[in-house]
């Protein structure tokens, strides 16, 4: 670290920081690929292992490369402290063994990540960790549902697939009134889009899955925050629990942050274009994306992101089976539910990332049948566009 980079702007941070130049002055960031590393006499090594030193021991928890994605993502977020993780889910893991205890309460947005809800309602509750679900956009209702033993806080905003908003800097006010931390998911738009911690959140999480590798290659996850909290109390889980990173896939997004803020605007440019286009087809009857004057919370997007973002979802009229034909009908974009790629990706929700969920869940959620979820890539946005026309016709 040196001091230059407090003055440094985005774009610098996120391709400058971290990487500690080794003696064969290597310009890329170099991936060790070491389980271990060498103390110089058993003197050092006992040193190392009390804390009276710095410097790696295992990497379990000590590796230079995942280190410098740390740092590098710490600096983006403006965070103290960041904890690489084997997946997004490890993240949300990881931070509720470090903030919670048996008889804790959580509050969460309703629509969140469904493998969030099963970690939630399934795994953590048989610890004794229980959690309610509030509307994401109404303060009201989070405020109802805090109970003198909630503890945390957890939203993901914008949602998937419907790109509803939350408002960060009121969620975070009524945590701290309540002695509560408030977490943010922020895998949709990044640290380039929105950053939770300067609009008063106290921990941020991240998916590098998607948008941080941006390129679909690797699976990893982080938590970003305080000194205290993230940097010793979410780092005891990880030293510990051992949800590690690879130092391979820690390269990928440290890589893959070198290009974040050009590829978050370029994704959001291409989304904007395509939901302009989306409104005007007469087989479409609703499109969903905060870049659009028409959506509910446009005013906060423009407040609390850089940029609408990547997601765009839209309806169009005759349920599954018409939703079905305009996927089947396309030839370029492809069927998968992942998001955060350079590729353009297209899903239908009401049958695969909300296929779990009751008839009557999914209507309360807002998911129709016709409902048809795209992830803009970074393809030529009118290629993007014939490739969806064809079922639309
Ligand atoms: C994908 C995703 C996760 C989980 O991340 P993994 O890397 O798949 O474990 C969590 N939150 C959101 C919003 C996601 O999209």
């Amino acid at each position: 670290m040196n001091n230059d980079e407090f003055d440094w702007g985005f774009d610098t941070l996120g391709i400058r920081v971290g990487h500690a130049r080794t003696a064969e002055g290597e310009h890329s960031e170099p991936i060790f690929a070491t389980s271990s590393f060498v103390f110089g006499s058993a003197a050092e090594a006992a040193a190392r292992f009390s804390g009276d030193s710095e410097g790696n021991i295992y990497s379990r928890f000590t590796n230079p490369t995942v280190r410098a994605f740390e740092q590098r993502l710490a600096a983006l977020e403006g965070g103290e402290a960041c904890v690489a993780t084997a997946s997004g889910m490890s993240a949300i893991l990881a931070t509720c063994m470090a903030m919670l205890q048996h008889g804790d309460h959580i509050v969460s947005s309703r629509s969140i990540f469904g493998s969030t809800t099963v970690l939630f309602d399934k795994y953590l509750a048989r610890f004794g960790i229980s959690t309610d679900y509030a509307a994401l956009s109404d303060i009201a209702d989070w405020e109802r549902l805090i109970k003198p033993n909630t503890r945390l806080l957890f939203v993901e905003t914008p949602s998937n697939p419907l790109t509803e908003l939350g408002d960060i800097r009121a969620l975070a006010d009524l945590a701290h009134a309540n002695d509560c931390v408030l977490v943010v998911d922020n895998c949709f738009c990044t640290p380039a889009l929105q950053q939770p911690l300067a609009l008063g959140a106290d921990i941020v999480i991240h998916s590098a899955t998607k948008y941080l590798d941006g390129q679909g290659r690797a699976i990893g996850g982080a938590v970003v925050g305080d000194a205290k909290r993230v940097g010793e109390e979410v780092f005891g889980v990880l030293r510990t629990a051992g949800p590690t990173l690879s130092p391979f896939a820690a390269w990928i997004f440290l890589k893959g942050l070198e290009t974040l803020s050009l590829r978050m605007q370029a994704h959001s440019a291409n989304a904007q274009q395509l939901a302009d286009w989306l409104v005007q087809q007469p087989r479409v009857s609703k499109v969903h994306y905060p870049g659009l004057s028409e959506h509910p919370q446009h005013a906060l997007a423009k407040l609390q992101q850089k940029a609408p973002g990547g997601i765009v979802a839209f309806e169009v009229d005759g349920g599954r089976e018409a939703a079905w034909q305009v996927i089947d009908a396309t030839r370029m974009l492809s069927i998968t539910a992942n998001l955060g790629d350079v590729k353009t990706t297209i899903t239908h929700p009401a049958t695969t990332t909300h296929g779990r969920l009751s008839v009557d869940q999914r209507a309360a959620a807002g998911i129709s049948d016709g409902l048809i979820r795209v992830a803009v890539g970074l393809e030529d946005v009118g290629d993007i566009r014939d490739d969806l026309q064809r079922g639309l016709i």
